[in-house]
């Protein structure tokens, strides 16, 4: 039997898994099955080669093994009926990621036209223009940290890991040449600044790459990053994103004090009516991706799965610290 991973929400939105749900995803989130641990050492990644975390692991996700061929069939049921929008493929690093890869694409789209977003460490145009072919609709290379220093010590030579911030800037740069749609995910809470989120953020939506923002999350088994999110921080970036990335103000028109963000470049009647649609704070990256609980817990929300509602908003604007002049 080939398998797949699937995360726990995705296998019971496609009836694999019989779980009770408050948000269910509308994207099904997977990733190539191997029992090996990545030949990559990222810092926080139960995967890496030198964590004693659980393979099943990404972030809060439990991407379980299951049977290949299942999941497959039933995306393409649960795509047709309108539960699922999007199919998320998350790699690792080991010598049979190509084919297992490659594999999975073409069954998909085997069977049903859902949009296919990939998530993988850099790969040379030739490997680009064949997942293109094939059919991707996104492709995604996870810069994961902010500024090359953050990344050096976190996922390249720092951690004993093989990649490097070039490396990686390169690979999305080629990528834009050849995908329609291209993306990063930027982890909040590994040490950057809001400057430093923000810049590089505002610098790709210039470059026409998306940047999906997650919560760090201490995984048992992964080695110290030896920071810890701060909410005002993430909703503070949150917000400096979604109003660059809704062209209402660019990173040049905010002001920052010592990493800061002091002034968000809009007027006060406009700042209230962004925060108080609550769409700032909704998950973002790719369409359709709502990773419910990939980062948060019922006690603590990162990224809204859905639309905000009112006592959420009045927690947002406490985390904000609004009545303090932001
Ligand atoms: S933004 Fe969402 S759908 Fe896109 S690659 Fe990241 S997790 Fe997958």
């Amino acid at each position: 039997m080939k398998k797949v991973r699937a995360s726990l929400g995705t296998l019971a939105v496609l009836g694999m898994e019989l779980m009770i749900m408050d948000a269910p995803p509308t994207t099904a989130y997977l990733q190539i099955y191997t029992n090996e641990h990545c030949r990559a050492n990222c810092l926080f990644c139960s995967q890496a080669k030198e964590s004693k975390g659980e393979l099943k692991h990404i972030a809060r996700g439990q991407y379980m093994p299951a049977d290949l061929d299942e999941v497959v069939r039933r995306l393409g049921i649960a795509f047709e009926k309108g539960y699922l929008h999007r199919a998320c493929i998350q790699t690792a690093m080991y010598p049979g990621m190509w084919n297992d890869t490659t594999y999975l694409v073409r069954e998909i789209i085997k069977t049903c036209s859902i949009p296919i977003s990939l998530s993988v460490f850099p790969l040379e145009d030739a490997k680009y223009n064949e997942l293109n072919g094939l059919g991707v609709e996104q492709l995604v290379i996870p810069l994961d940290a902010a500024t090359p220093e953050l990344f050096d010590r976190i996922k390249g030579a720092g951690a004993g890991g093989p990649f490097t911030w070039d490396n990686h800037i390169d690979g999305l740069k080629r990528a834009v040449r050849i995908f329609t749609n291209v993306g990063t995910h930027i982890i909040i809470g590994l040490g950057e600044t809001d400057e430093d989120a923000i810049e590089l953020a505002g610098r790709f939506h210039k470059g026409g790459i998306g940047s999906a923002l997650f919560a760090y999350t201490r995984l048992p088994g992964t080695r110290w990053v030896d920071t810890e999110p701060d909410i005002g921080h993430y909703r503070r970036v949150q917000l400096a994103l979604y109003l660059i990335r809704e062209d209402l103000v660019s990173f040049e028109n905010m002001k920052f004090n010592n990493g800061i963000i002091m002034d968000f470049g809009l007027d006060g009647p406009g700042m209230e009516a962004v925060i108080s649609s609550g769409e700032a704070f909704m998950t973002t990256g790719c369409s359709h991706c709502n990773r419910p609980y990939a980062t948060e817990t019922h006690a603590m929300v990162y990224n809204y799965p859905g639309p905000v509602e009112g006592s959420e908003i009045t927690r947002i604007k406490a985390q904000l610290e609004v009545n303090n002049g932001i």
